[in-house]
């Protein structure tokens, strides 16, 4: 990208941790008094916390958002000989908890004005051996509950979450993380909860699923050195637990700022439809957290993405594409069998799709910047294609 100095970046913690710094340091220097840097008291605190937080009965905390869905899907005995379906539109950490677990993973197309996971187009995925779907809710909008929970009784599976983007987030009166069997978060720092470091949990309410995970991600043991079946070493440091304890409680206000940035991007770039630039849909109201602002630069644009994206980081605005190469066609997942023009929702929205400067604390006047200029830069080309 460019090197003009970045006036408006991508993402900005400082402003979220400037006004709590004190309480995270003694949060911190606690932890150092009392030494108990593995499994201590802070991460059982929090891992309470956070579990109430999403609607379920238990927490357990481990090393990434990546384990909690590998050793999560482990702990609900999804693994050799189970199909999972999972959207092809996903971070590649879904996909590789899924084949860690040792399930064979199924994609599915998603539904482009959502980019959230098509459940009509998933019945065509069930086979005998289809165990579990991963719904993502993918940049923070909740998948419908009503319509998964129809889909998952249909034919019988188990639902299991990763809302590593949509902490807090809720659709219809649910509560992510309290629609299936488990669901599994992250605390990379960018996260709606972010950590300083990597970091992710488990939450459910089925309480053999807890105590599995428990033992997972502390090398299978049921007892010290009693070990009942193969684990690893996964858990969630103390010394992250602090600071993510203290950070819990202000999630919600955090969460908050990022939907009034997002309902004024809305209501700023509206105008530009007609110009092919048009944002993600919001079908849950005020449920969604947006982890993500993403709009989508179709064809009728006048410029393509990666021109708009060119002009913005020039101008100083930071942006990002999640992401830009779907699951099926990474190099490292061939083996799958898939092909270009498996999933075309997802392979076209890759090409289209721009995520807007967002995080907590955003001013209504930065929002306005961006908006504007994607504007500037996109009506600007519309008036030359025009007038020549
Ligand atoms: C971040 C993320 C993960 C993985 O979390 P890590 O903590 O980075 O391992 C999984 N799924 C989705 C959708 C994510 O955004």
């Amino acid at each position: 990208m460019s090197d003009v100095n970045v006036k408006i970046p991508f993402v900005d913690l400082s402003l979220q941790h400037q006004p709590i710094q004190k309480q995270m340091r003694q949060a911190i220097e606690d932890v150092l008094e009392r030494g108990d840097f593995i499994l201590g008291k802070a991460l059982s605190d929090f891992e309470t916390e956070f579990a109430v937080s999403s609607g379920a009965e238990y927490g357990v905390g481990v090393a990434s958002g990546t384990d909690a869905i590998a050793l999560g899907l482990q702990a609900c005995n999804i693994g050799a000989d189970s199909e999972v379906i999972l959207p092809a539109n996903t971070f590649v950490a879904t996909l590789i908890g899924v084949l860690r677990a040792g399930a064979k993973p199924i994609f599915v197309d998603c539904d482009p004005n959502t980019a959230l996971i098509d459940l009509a187009a998933a019945e065509n995925a069930i086979t005998p051996k289809t165990k579990a779907i991963v719904p993502v809710h993918l940049y923070g909008q909740v998948v419908s509950p009503q319509d998964l929970t129809d889909f998952a009784e249909r034919h019988n599976l188990m639902i299991f979450e990763d809302a590593a983007q949509a902490h807090l987030a809720h659709r219809d009166g649910c509560r992510a993380g309290s629609l299936g069997i488990a669901a599994a978060y992250s605390f990379y720092p960018s996260k709606n909860l972010g950590a300083f470091g990597d970091g992710g949990i488990l939450v459910t309410s089925d309480k053999e699923v807890a105590q599995k995970m428990v033992r997972l991600r502390n090398y299978g043991a049921s007892k010290k050195y009693y070990h009942v079946e193969m684990g690893t070493n996964s858990r969630l440091d103390t010394l992250q637990a602090a600071v993510l304890h203290q950070k819990l409680p202000h999630l919600a206000g955090w969460n908050a700022s990022r939907l009034k940035t997002a309902q004024q991007y809305d209501r700023e770039l509206a105008p530009l439809k007609s110009l092919g630039i048009t944002p993600m849909q919001n079908q849950s109201g005020d449920g969604h957290v947006y982890h993500l602002y993403v709009i989508k630069v179709d064809e009728s644009c006048p410029l393509q993405r990666e021109e708009i994206q060119e002009k913005l980081a020039a101008m100083g605005i930071q942006t990002g594409i999640h992401y830009p190469i779907p699951c099926h066609l990474q190099p490292a997942f061939k083996d799958l069998g898939y092909e270009i023009g498996d999933f075309p929702h997802s392979e076209k929205l890759a090409n289209q799709i721009l995520s807007l400067p967002m995080y907590p604390g955003l001013t209504n006047n930065q929002v306005n910047v961006v908006a504007t200029a994607i504007a500037s830069v996109v009506s600007e080309r519309q008036y030359k294609l025009l007038h020549i």
